[in-house]
């Protein structure tokens, strides 16, 4: 097991009475689960990197404003969420970890482009078949990069299940909406 320093938990006992004190929505809405984990993987990091030793103190200053929520400005909360997209792309950019889910999504990106560069050579069926695969390939490339530890911030298993139900319908609806296109745009020539 990973020890932590005092720091982290630090952060952690803070952030454990932000639950007990905000709604759940509030703890969901600020991304408090997220924070936690970034502040565990900048603590592992910081050793050997500068920037993440800075985004320490940066940390602990967002969890400091936590404790004054309802007076945040606009503004403020407004960099409170950049701040967390910024540490999160250090450690995406730097030290080569993942969102959860980050390679299904490029690959249904990339699949669709390439599907749709291939439609006239497949008969308009390109697009569902390059979603269909850069899906899979993105899934596959997302539980390696599970195995391997690399996402910031796994979900707990019962979520995981619950998303991984979602995606297998969110891409069995995309499919069929792609074919119905396919059928319709390819009708005129067939
Ligand atoms: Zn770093």
């Amino acid at each position: 097991m990973e020890v932590y320093s005092d720091w982290y938990y630090g952060i952690e006992k803070r952030i454990t009475w932000q639950k007990d004190t905000l709604s759940e929505k509030d703890y969901q809405k600020y991304k408090l689960d997220l924070l936690l984990c970034l502040a565990r993987r900048v603590d592992s990091f910081s050793a050997l990197c500068t920037e993440c030793q800075n985004r320490k103190q940066e940390i602990t200053a967002l969890t400091n404003d936590l404790a004054n929520l309802s007076l945040m400005s606009k503004e403020a909360k407004k960099s409170y969420f950049k701040a967390i997209g910024d540490i999160t792309k250090h450690l995406q950019k730097q030290h080569k970890l993942v969102t959860e889910g980050q390679y299904i999504g490029i690959g249904m990106a990339i699949g669709s482009g390439v599907g749709v560069a291939l439609s006239a050579a497949l008969e308009g069926a390109g697009l569902p078949i390059g979603i269909g695969i850069g899906a899979a390939f993105g899934f596959y490339l997302d539980a390696k990069a599970k195995r391997e530890g690399r996402v910031i911030c796994p979900k707990k298993k019962k979520t995981a299940l619950a998303s991984r139900k979602i995606f297998i319908a969110v891409i069995l609806g995309v499919l069929m909406l792609a074919g119905l296109i396919a059928f319709i745009l390819g009708e005129p020539f067939g």
